[in-house]
């Protein structure tokens, strides 16, 4: 079959090599893609959200298979673009419905959907600017730190904890009348801290039946000891160490099956990945801080690498609703990248710097993220440029590999976190 990939990150790219592997796909593209996907897919131009762009590429190329990779075309409503669409809708699509999609681009969608399937996550109130004397009242009434979350989409931004009151209520009238995050920010949700340490947990579902993919921790902030600015992730590991057994199980059992009977109960369709964003509160509790109605990056260049699965095969079970037949087999073994970034990242950097080395990297995969082919050599175009994966029979030795392949990597400028792992 014929595939489109949509999107540009390392997770895309990621997809891309393990789709490749498969001999049930016949051509792959990647929209708009980068200089990794280049290596195994054929590139396209065209933005994962201009929708009359995509049609014109899936009738064009007779694709039957589309997998989304970022959350804004599901939010937007790609899957509902397709199904309305006479010519498209025997094209299977890999991700959410718009409806289903708002567990990731409403925060009080997602607190509602928790509460009504007796899902363990933080107790919470939401506010709008008609009501922000309300939300200072109900700061008062909580001990530090204060969580405050735009309810909407905000380029990972959104989520504000504050220690000091008066500048948390400080925080809620910025976001609430002075629109801090635009209209991301009309509705605020406050909750109660969660003291714990936190992993992700996948799963791939039907709508009806649903398989759980390995667990990953990854690491949010730019700087060594979890410190600084928060990025799009700089690091992950799979699987999480402390994720025992009796863990797993509580995940399952709690939020897992709930969540995805959730679905059934509220009429939310629901093709593709659930990625569940954990804390292990006292007790060993889970907790559920948020939903994402795709794959996280850089958790994909550690989840993917671990499947033997042939990923096609169960995307294509995924679209049929017959995931149930699917034997899912994990390797045994650690996978950890590291991500290497641009200097000043996440704040301003600068763009087109060439990289070189990347053919010197054989003991690790290296996952192109904001990277571009550019007069025949690979510069830089984004803050995340190139993610190095490793395989290792322990998170250290895997790690260890990283790192040593990050060694014979060059950009100007370039940036990397030397301590991803350090407090496992
Ligand atoms: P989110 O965008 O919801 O994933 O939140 C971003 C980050 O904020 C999470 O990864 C957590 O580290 C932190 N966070 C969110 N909600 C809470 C909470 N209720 N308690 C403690 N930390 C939180």
């Amino acid at each position: 079959m014929n595939i489109l990939i949509l999107g540009s990150g390392g997770r895309e790219h990621t997809f891309a090599w393990k789709i490749a592997q498969s001999d049930k796909c016949n051509n792959l593209f990647v929209a708009p893609g980068n200089s990794g996907t280049a290596e195994v897919a054929t590139n396209v131009n065209i933005s994962e959200t201009d929708f009359d762009a995509i049609k014109e590429l899936v009738l064009k190329e007779a694709i039957s298979l589309v997998v989304v990779g970022p959350e804004a075309p599901l939010v937007k409503g790609v899957h509902d673009y397709f199904l309305n669409d006479d010519a498209l809708k025997n094209v299977s699509v890999i991700g959410p419905q718009k409806v289903a999609a708002e567990l990731e681009g409403s925060k009080e969608f997602a607190k509602e959907f928790m509460d009504r399937h007796n899902i363990p996550t933080a107790a919470y109130q939401s506010f709008t600017k008609d009501n922000v004397e309300a939300g200072y009242t109900f700061l008062e009434s909580l001990k530090p730190p204060y969580v405050l979350k735009a309810d909407g989409l905000a380029a990972g931004k959104g989520v504000v904890i504050l220690n000091d009151l008066d500048e948390a209520k400080a925080e809620l009238k910025s976001m609430l009348v002075d629109a801090k995050f635009g209209d991301a920010s009309t509705k605020v949700v406050i909750e109660e801290f969660l003291d714990g340490i936190e992993l992700s947990c996948f799963v791939l579902t039907d709508g009806k039946n649903y398989k759980i993919l390995p667990t990953a921790k990854d690491y949010k902030r730019i700087g060594e000891g979890d410190t600084g600015l928060n990025t799009g992730g700089m690091g992950a590991v799979s699987p999480v160490p402390f994720a025992t057994p009796e863990f797993l199980n509580k995940i399952e059992e709690r939020v897992v099956k709930p969540t995805i009977n959730g679905f059934a109960k509220d009429k939310l369709p629901y093709v593709g990945f659930v990625f569940i964003g954990l804390i292990k509160v006292e007790n060993d509790d889970p907790k559920v801080i948020e939903y994402n109605v795709r794959m996280g990056d850089p958790e994909t260049e550690v989840v993917f690498p671990r499947l033997k699965n042939d990923l096609v095969e169960v995307l294509d079970a995924m679209a049929n609703q017959t995931l149930d037949k699917i034997n899912i087999e994990i390797d045994e073994r650690a996978a950890t990248t590291i991500m290497v970034v641009s200097g000043g990242y996440p704040e301003a950097y600068e763009k087109g710097k060439e990289i070189t080395g990347i053919e010197n990297i054989t003991e690790s995969i290296p996952f192109h993220a904001g990277a571009q082919l550019k007069d025949g050599k690979i510069v830089t175009s984004g803050g995340r440029v190139i993610s190095i994966t490793s395989y290792g029979e322990t998170y250290q030795e895997a790690i260890k590999k990283s790192y040593q392949s990050i060694e014979k990597l060059h950009f100007d400028k370039m940036n990397y976190r030397k301590d991803i792992g350090f407090d496992l």
